[in-house]
């Protein structure tokens, strides 16, 4: 038994499926999961002794690579001061001013704890600010786990929505309305019957939980003018594409500016840290200048904060990671479509899909053969490359990919 197999099989009486996410168990690939014993750059070293070139990087975080020298001195540093005050600090207003500058349409902002708590309350601050009750979200879209948004399709009309995990009260869909992405009609339709009662419409810009699924050429645009027609607000889950697909995230890429914004994972370096924000009208909703309640005991963590400053102002100060980490992507997505894959790619974003139906929503992506996933994943693993342990997930590449370790994985792929 290898000591991973070990360490999981002690985990299994400890946490839900030895794991403290669900992706991270494999099941969705029929295997065990290796235990992490550390990361560096582009590596992620297993307690076995394997060392995995990572195309996970923690599931988005990790556009510098793991453990960024300047990132962990900072970090280092800043500890020996105190871990935690639940007062302010001069580290939160430069954070603030770093995000507003790449991404000036937040004016004002909340720094929360995970990607979860910033689009709860992002959406809750939507319905203090429209007073209205419902909302839309798009199948195969995820905004975190809070029990609004956690919201699958019934199997009736299309727009009914049913909850996506035990534990949330059945009446809760009342209030949340399914969109097929890509699709203005079914978003034009619930808006001729609800319009008065929308308080947002809430989007990953492209979406990235159900593989990498790019918006089709004017829907953001589309959903852009329909909320501002109907009074009802825009927000963009930036949580992955945030600092991802450019400094100032999709926003900046497709050139919409939403009302408000969410961002997570690259924004904290690493650490739990995560943002909402947006207009300053709406966002002078929130106490303590406003009515919407939204507070956190760790919120704008002294630790976490600093993890964010230092990951966004190597990225400021090397604006060339973007066009250098979409190069290196590009090369993969080549390798995939040579042996027969279809693609999607959005800068670093990256998602090889098996099937043959062209896909542009949730139904498309569903079509995917999961076993032959299981088999590719199992191949890269062996190969020591660590791809995402699920068909529906993206590829993340980091500027920390040199040009030799993305020609050598294209060669693994190419040889598959
Ligand atoms: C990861 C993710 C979330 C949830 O963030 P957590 O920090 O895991 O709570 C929300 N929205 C999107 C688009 C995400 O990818």
């Amino acid at each position: 038994m290898t000591k991973s197999e070990e360490l999981f099989n002690k985990a299994l009486n400890k946490m839900p499926g030895g794991v403290n996410s669900p992706v991270r168990a494999f099941n969705a690939v029929k295997k065990t999961p290796f235990f992490v014993e550390k990361a560096q750059g582009p590596y992620i070293y297993d307690v076995d002794g394997n060392k995995y070139i990572d195309y996970v990087c923690s599931w988005g975080p990790g556009i510098l690579g793991h453990a960024h020298p300047k990132v962990i001195e900072a970090v280092k540093k800043i500890c020996e001061n105190g871990l935690t005050f639940g007062a302010p600090t001069e580290k939160e207003l430069i954070l603030a001013e770093l995000i507003q500058k790449c991404v000036p349409s937040m004016q004002m902002m909340r720094l929360v704890s995970s990607g979860t708590e910033a689009v709860m309350s992002a959406v809750r601050v939507a319905r203090g600010y429209t007073k209205r009750e419902k909302i839309i979200k798009f199948i195969g879209c995820y905004h975190g786990h809070s029990d609004g948004l956690l919201m699958k399709a019934g199997s009736g009309v299309l727009t009914e929505a049913i909850p996506d995990s035990a534990g949330i009260p059945r009446d809760y869909s009342k209030f949340t309305l399914l969109a097929n992405y890509n699709d203005e009609n079914s978003v034009r339709q619930i808006m001729e019957k609800y319009g008065d009662d929308i308080a947002c419409i809430v989007v990953e810009p492209v979406a990235a939980n159900m593989g990498v699924v790019p918006p089709k050429p004017n829907f953001l645009k589309f959903l852009k003018d329909i909320t501002k027609q109907y009074g009802s607000l825009l927000i963009f889950d930036e949580v992955i594409t945030g600092f991802r697909l450019a400094l100032g995230g999709a926003q900046e890429y497709y050139g919409i500016t939403p009302d408000l914004s969410t961002f997570g994972k690259i924004v904290g370096g690493g650490m739990p840290l995560a943002v909402y924000g947006g207009r300053k009208d709406v966002m002078s909703c929130v106490a303590p200048v406003g009515a919407v309640y939204q507070a956190g005991t760790l919120s704008g963590n002294p630790v976490a904060v600093t993890a964010g400053i230092e990951t966004l102002k190597i990225l400021i100060e090397n604006k060339e990671i973007y066009s250098e980490i979409d190069k290196k992507t590009e090369i993969l997505e080549n390798a995939f479509r040579k042996i027969g894959l279809q693609t999607h790619r959005v800068g670093s974003l990256l998602s090889a899909f098996f099937t043959d139906k062209p896909i542009i929503n949730y139904d498309d992506v569903s079509t995917c053969d999961t076993n032959k996933f299981a088999k590719y994943f199992d191949y890269m693993l062996k190969n020591k490359i660590y791809v995402a342990p699920s068909q529906f997930e993206a590829m993340f590449v980091s500027f920390a990919h040199t040009d030799e370790i993305i020609e050598q994985t294209a060669n693994i792929i190419l040889n598959y």
